[in-house]
């Protein structure tokens, strides 16, 4: 990036600017010239071929604590809060955080804003219809702020236009898809405290999908994690099946991440930073694994689950699940 951020919002621009047609406009408008985005002199503060989280200042927001070194915190808006009210006994670990009218965001234009007035204990977000990519927009936000020396706490939206009215929002599937492009690229990149989805019709989903992504990218945690390989030919057993069965006895197990892999042969390379494997060993044998080392050798298939159980219990990680 560093070569040309001018290039990229050039570039991204037309994306941002037709993610949804204006119902209004029956006829195909007479072609315009794009707009010239302004000229953007920044300079790339940020490695980007390795992931080292963007240093902020804690802040408070009522009794929510962000940046520094907490957890990414979920924002939802007032709507989302309200429609979320009488469900908030079921959301378990997924509980929403902040209100983002309330958290006194300030919303910057990267382009246009002076941001002499940002403060490391602010919270700031890009300005909605700045017509770029929210993925450049951020980018160039968080240079502009390390450019300054300044670490203001970011929060990242999916979207930026409002989506807050539901019949407007994108179909699920795109909702979903965008949110994780945008918000995943960036908090990959190491920016942002705090995310906001609003590309979702349902506020529930949204809720869901903010945490979801936040697990992904291995920024937080809320509950077990599976990792399965996608099964060919050196597949030693039912690869749906075994999963299944793991996931049933292992399901309640917060923050414990479990591999399931099909083979010996490329199984431990693509088993990442799991907790625990269970591995295809030989036909109907399975090897066990604590992180990348193969501790249990030729389980029978049928006893496997269990030992699996018995060697996640004998590591600590092991808590009963609730009746
Ligand atoms: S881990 Fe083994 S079985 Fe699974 S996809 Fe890779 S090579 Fe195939």
């Amino acid at each position: 990036m560093s070569a040309s951020v001018i290039a990229m919002v050039a570039l991204l621009r037309p994306i941002a600017r037709s993610r949804r047609p204006d119902p209004a406009i029956t006829q195909p408008p007479a072609r315009q010239p794009p707009e010239p985005a302004p000229a953007v002199d920044v300079k790339e503060t940020r490695d980007p071929f390795s992931y080292s989280r963007r240093p902020t200042r804690e802040i408070a927001i009522g009794e929510i604590k962000l940046g520094g070194e907490n957890l990414v915190r979920v924002c939802v808006t007032q709507a989302a809060m309200e429609t979320l009210a009488g469900q908030r006994s079921q959301l378990g670990d997924m509980q929403p955080e902040l209100i983002y009218e309330k958290a006194k965001v300030v919303e910057l234009d990267p382009l246009r804003d002076d941001f002499g007035k940002v403060g490391d204990h602010t919270l700031v977000a890009v300005k909605d219809g700045v017509g770029l990519s929210p993925i450049v927009a951020y980018r160039i936000l968080a240079a502009k702020l390390d450019a300054r020396g300044c670490q203001a706490p970011i929060l990242l939206k999916d979207v930026l236009d409002d989506c807050s009215r539901a019949h407007e929002a994108p179909e699920p599937l795109a909702g979903m898809l965008n949110a994780a492009t945008m918000i995943g690229a960036m908090l990959c990149d190491g920016i942002g405290d705090a995310v906001l989805v609003r590309g979702e019709r349902d506020a529930l989903a949204g809720l869901r999908l903010a945490y979801n992504i936040l697990q992904a990218c291995g920024s937080r945690s809320f509950k077990t994690e599976y990792v399965a390989c996608p099964s060919c030919g050196r597949t030693l057993f039912n690869l749906q099946t075994v999963t299944a069965r793991i996931k049933a006895r292992t399901s309640h197990l917060k923050g414990v991440k479990i591999a399931v892999m099909g083979c010996i042969v490329n199984g431990p390379g693509e088993m990442a930073d799991a907790d625990f494997g269970y591995v295809g060993g030989a036909p109907g044998k399975v090897n066990l694994y604590v992180g990348k080392t193969a501790v249990k050798f030729n389980i029978p298939e049928a006893e496997a689950v269990d030992r699996l159980v018995d060697l996640i219990r004998e590591h600590g990680k092991w808590t009963d699940p609730a009746r």
